[in-house]
């Protein structure tokens, strides 16, 4: 059974004092996760231990934005995916649309960056998603299957079940405009038949496929309840404690 994810991705966006009262928020209220649900929470780097340490209730886990393509040296300002097994984070965000836009971050860069990822056991959450030029043109399957294809065919089918996909469409990032359900489902199965076609339908089956664009608690179970849908990556709504706590409980 796959696994059905709520991430909240933080983004730049707290300080410690506030960070750690709205972990304490989250996690106090004892939330139980079924076997196959997770709660992640991308949070920004220097809250990395904090978030660590105060979410060692079961299946709720610190994930860390971003990381770099190289293995450690001269990167000033960079963190390693080394660094972060070194603080036991399993998770970690790559590609988000932002990352893409404001640094460059090419389908050749995500690569190398999954592939390093892998190597230290940290699960990518890699983001893909069009732009809505592309989508008032209809040509976002074209759009999101080549994202998938330059960052992801290279993998093994066994690698390829170590990443868990997010689907953001930027034009739903942050606006307040969600893709309708049906959107969402649509983009979701072209998505596993995209992965079914290269990997297999088993491997396809096995990988969790998130939506991410303005799920807040009042659309959340409806976007979740979507066959191909797995959970949602959640930015604005995930800092506010009860946004976030509806959000996790309505993973299906
Ligand atoms: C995101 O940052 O990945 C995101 C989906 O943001 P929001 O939920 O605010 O649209």
């Amino acid at each position: 059974m796959r696994k059905q994810i709520a991430a909240a991705n933080w983004k730049m966006n707290l300080t410690v004092d506030k960070a750690e009262v709205l972990l304490e928020e989250i996690v106090n209220v004892n939330i139980t996760l079924k076997e196959n649900q997770l709660a992640v929470f991308a949070v920004p780097f220097p809250y990395l231990q904090l978030a660590e340490q105060k979410l060692s209730t079961q299946n709720f886990y610190a994930a860390a934005q971003n990381c770099y393509s190289k293995k450690s040296g001269a990167y000033t300002g960079e963190v390693s995916a080394e660094m972060l097994q070194s603080l036991n984070i399993k998770y970690v965000v790559l590609g988000h649309s932002e990352r893409r836009e404001y640094f460059d971050e090419s389908n050749q860069l995500l690569a190398e960056k999954l592939n390093i990822a892998l190597e230290y056991n940290i699960m990518p959450i890699f983001c893909c998603g069009e732009p809505l030029s592309i989508r008032d043109a209809q040509i976002q399957n074209e759009f999101v299957a080549k994202q998938l294809q330059e960052s992801l065919f290279h993998f093994s089918a066994d690698d390829m079940q170590k990443i868990v996909i997010a689907y953001e469409p930027i034009w739903a990032i942050g606006t307040g405009k969600t893709a309708s359900s049906l959107q969402a489902q649509e983009m979701h199965a072209y998505i596993r038949k995209v992965l079914a076609d290269k990997f297999g339908k088993t491997v396809a089956g096995n990988i969790s496929i998130l939506y991410g664009g303005s799920v807040k608690a009042s659309n959340a179970k409806e976007i979740f309840n979507q066959p191909d849908v797995d959970g949602g990556l959640v930015g604005g709504a995930s800092l506010i404690a009860s946004e976030f706590i509806t959000i996790i409980n309505s993973l299906k």
